[in-house]
Parts: C-alpha cells; sequence; structure tokens
C-alpha cells in the first residue's frame, strides 16, 4: 500500500483528521487480549484506493524542544511516506513553525498536500489563501471535526500516488523481520542475504522507497525481503524510538505473506515485542517466532530451550500456531532452516480444504463433542466451506451463532488444525445463520 503521512505542530488537528480519514478502518476486528490499541497507524481508502496512513505526530522522539521534534517528524514523514499532508490550524495564522516545516518538506521533493484545518465556518475561509505563501500549492481547507473538505483534499492525495509501482509478475514469498530495536534485525538480514544467491537487491517495493531484495536458495526458491534497506540503513536519532519501531514493523507487515518476529534471547520478553506480534497477528499474515542471540545464553541444556518455549507459549498466547525458531545471527546457527521453514508457512497460509474434507472433520468433531446448549436449545453445525485464503477463512453455517460458545468454536478450530496442517497461519472462522 501507498504510505501517507500526516505532520503538523501539536494541536492542529492531525489525530482527529487522521481518525477522520481512516474512519472506521482503524477498530481491529479481532480483540487480541494484551494487546493495547496504538492510533499511529492506519488503514484507509478513498475511491477504492488502499493506502496506509502514519501520524507522525504520535512518534515520540526524546525530550527535544518542540521545533526539534516537529522537524523530526517531517524527517520521518519524508523518509517513509508517498504523499504527506501536511496539516495547520487557520486560527493561528501562519506561524514560524510552519514556515520552517514547509521549507523541510519542499526541499525534499515528496508530494506534500497542505490541510488548513479548523475552517469550520465560512468566515474563516478567506484566511485560507494566507497559506499560499508557504509554497506547497493550493491549500485545502478541511474541517476535521465536522468532515468538511474531505473529499477535495482526499482527491489531491490519491492523485500523488506512485503508479503500479508493485510487480505484478513476482511470484516470489514476500517476508519480513520485525522487532524491536537492537533484536537483531539488521544481523539477519545480512546473514540470510550472505548465505543465499542474490537476484537483485534493489526491488521496487510498493511504496516508492522501499527497497526490498531478491534472493534464491539452493533449491531454486524465490524470497523477497521486504524492506531491507530500512532495516539496514540506520543511525537517525529516531530509529530506536519505540514508536517508530512500531511504525516500520507495521509497514513491514502490510507487504509480507509471512513475518518473522524476531525477539532477544538475551533480554528476554518485552512489553514492546508482544505489541509488535499482536499487530502481526491481527494482520492475518503467517508468522514465525525468531529467538535470537541464542549464542548468548551459556551454560544451554536441552531444558533452556523448553523453558523459553514455554515462556513465549504463555506471552503470545494469541500466536500458539507459530513455529519457534532458536538462531543466532552472530554464529549463524540454524539460520540455514529459516528459507524452508518461511516457505512451509507461506504454503499453509494458501492452502485450501475441499468441501467435501473439511465437512468430514466437521461432523467428526461435532460426533466426538456435543455441540453446546443454551437455555435449552441447542447449537447446530450444519456445514463449512473455506471462503478464502491468505489467511484461511471458512465459514461455518449454524442454526443461531450466539450458541457457538468461544470455547466451542475454539475445539472446532483446533479440530481443523489437527487435520490439516496450518502451522504458522491464523486461520478465521466466521459464524453464519443459515
Ligand atoms: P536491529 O536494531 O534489530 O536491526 O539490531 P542489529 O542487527 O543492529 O543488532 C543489534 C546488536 O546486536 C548489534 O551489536 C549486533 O552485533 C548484535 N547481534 C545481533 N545478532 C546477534 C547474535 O545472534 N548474537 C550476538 N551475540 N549478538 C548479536
Amino acid at each position: 500500500n501507498p504510505i501517507v503521512a500526516v505532520v503538523g505542530r501539536p494541536n492542529v488537528g492531525k489525530s482527529t483528521l487522521f481518525n477522520r480519514i481512516a474512519g472506521e478502518r482503524i477498530s481491529i476486528v479481532e480483540d487480541t487480549p494484551g494487546v493495547t490499541r496504538d492510533r499511529i497507524y492506519a488503514h484507509a481508502e478513498w475511491l477504492g484506493k488502499h493506502f496506509s496512513m502514519i501520524d507522525t505526530g504520535g512518534i515520540e522522539i526524546s525530550d527535544q524542544p518542540l521545533l526539534t521534534q516537529i522537524r523530526q517528524q517531517a524527517e520521518v514523514a519524508i523518509d517513509e511516506a508517498d504523499v504527506i499532508i501536511f496539516v495547520v490550524d487557520v486560527e493561528n495564522g501562519v506561524t514560524d513553525a510552519d514556515e520552517q516545516v514547509a521549507r523541510i518538506l519542499y526541499r525534499s521533493n515528496k508530494p506534500v498536500v497542505l490541510a488548513v484545518n479548523k475552517v469550520d465556518n465560512p468566515e474563516r475561509r478567506s484566511d485560507v489563501y494566507d497559506y499560499y505563501s508557504l509554497g506547497l500549492g493550493e491549500p485545502y481547507a478541511v474541517s476535521s471535526v465536522h468532515g468538511i473538505g474531505m473529499g477535495d483534499l482526499l482527491d489531491a492525495v490519491i492523485k500523488e500516488f506512485p503508479e503500479n509501482a508493485a510487480n505484478d509478475e513476482d511470484d516470489s514469498i514476500h517476508f519480513s523481520f520485525i522487532g524491536r530495536p537492537n533484536v537483531g534485525k539488521s544481523s539477519l538480514v545480512n546473514a540470510i542475504l550472505g548465505e543465499n544467491r542474490v537476484i537483485v537487491s534493489n526491488v521496487a517495493g510498493t511504496t516508492r522507497d522501499a527497497i526490498n531484495t531478491q534472493f534464491e536458495t539452493a533449491d531454486g526458491q524465490k524470497f523477497t525481503m521486504v524492506d531491507t534497506a530500512g532495516i539496514r540503513k540506520k543511525g537517525k536519532i529516531y530509529e530506536n524510538t519505540e514508536r517508530y519501531s512500531l511504525m516500520r514493523s507495521m509497514r513491514a507487515i502490510d507487504d509480507s505473506d509471512v513475518v518473522l518476529v524476531v525477539l532477544n534471547a538475551e533480554e528476554g520478553i518485552r512489553e514492546l515485542d508482544k505489541h509488535i506480534a499482536g499487530y502481526a497477528h491481527e494482520a492475518g499474515c503467517g508468522v514465525i517466532i525468531v529467538v535470537n542471540k541464542w549464542d548468548t545464553l551459556k551454560e544451554k541444556d536441552h531444558r533452556t530451550m523448553t523453558d523459553f518455549t514455554n515462556l513465549i507459549r504463555q506471552e503470545f498466547q494469541y500466536l500458539s500456531y507459530a513455529p519457534i525458531v532458536f538462531v543466532s545471527a552472530k554464529t549463524k546457527q540454524r539460520l540455514n532452516q529459516l528459507p524452508g521453514l518461511i516457505e512451509e508457512v507461506y504454503q499453509h497460509h494458501r492452502q485450501r480444504i475441499q468441501s467435501a474434507v473439511l465437512n468430514d472433520v466437521l461432523m467428526d468433531a461435532i460426533a466426538a463433542n456435543p455441540t453446546p446448549t443454551q437455555n435449552g436449545r441447542r447449537l447446530r453445525v450444519y456445514y463449512g466451506t473455506q471462503v478464502a485464503t491468505e489467511p484461511p477463512t471458512f465459514v461455518i453455517f449454524v442454526n443461531d451463532p450466539e450458541l457457538m460458545h468461544f470455547s466451542y468454536e475454539r475445539y472446532l478450530e483446533n479440530q481443523i488444525r489437527k487435520a490439516f496442517d496450518f502451522s504458522g497461519t491464523p486461520i478465521h472462522l466466521i459464524k453464519r445463520q443459515r
């Protein structure tokens, strides 16, 4: 998806605008316990064009003075986005900070759409013309609170989207390493590329500046490592902030079939790890958990691995389907297992089950463990069918969806997982009344 970044001083109404554009899509369908909601990244759509939005104001960058922070936000936007929405507040007039940010944006040559916010009534319309002085072209008058002017603004935004950057012929498996700073993502990227035949290292990604790397394993399977540029080029102040790593992870998840959530064996599991993993799960892509820096644990016995596995299973309960690999980017231990595992998870993610076979499994499951009753009414399961892949999605037709207790739904999911190998991929069950 193209990326649209929202930039501007505090209180100009960035978040309101952000939420207004993202609308319903900001709420995430599945409720995963332990995952806090975050509003710095959201999916949106206008006239059938899908895009991802970043609220750079949500990326806290240290305790720098305000102006420095805003300037850094603008830099994040320039680095990350295809189009930037620069939000100013008509109530303040053109401020010094607006002018400074405008200069940075102007020099970047990125497409910028200028949104003059809080134009809630016609009297304020005439003030909008002052903003031509910023040199960013036509100022769009909007009121985020009242939803005024959104159509024209979004028309201007989607007009700037790169055309067909993605390669349709591409049949390689897209994957990415995600995780908090210093878990070893760059080291893993370099180690994997060192062990395989790199075909092209600057494949255009779906976004203007993403640089993906394509490589081939000895058995001829092609892979695309998503957004390796962003991981390898480092050194910006904001790269080590939590919000930024979250945002980067979200972007990578967007473009991947399979994501590898990297944990650091040396430091154990942190809150941010769970946050990132939660997003991967909710996005519905294939997930592999990679425990890196395994070389740092001294005096390993077989229990160390079992203990760590148990800890992961406990902390990431919603990822019970994800395989776990213990590796070291430093010693290259078990790195050669990763391509094969990614390929396997990718196949499971795209797997399609024939209805007849699926229904045999469902009927056996029901025979072995009768459906629940509620107030004297019994759940009846008529049949199921797979309606989608990536991730595999099943519709189960029943007499009354309310009667499908959560635990029974989980039982059915487990029976499906026992019958077919879906390791590494979430599966979705949708209950429908017949
Ligand atoms: P990123 O921020 O997730 O990309 O992490 P880096 O790849 O930059 O790694 C952070 C630090 O951990 C660097 O100093 C690496 O040399 C070190 N590191 C990465 N992988 C390993 C590993 O497997 N074992 C050890 N001992 N150190 C590692």
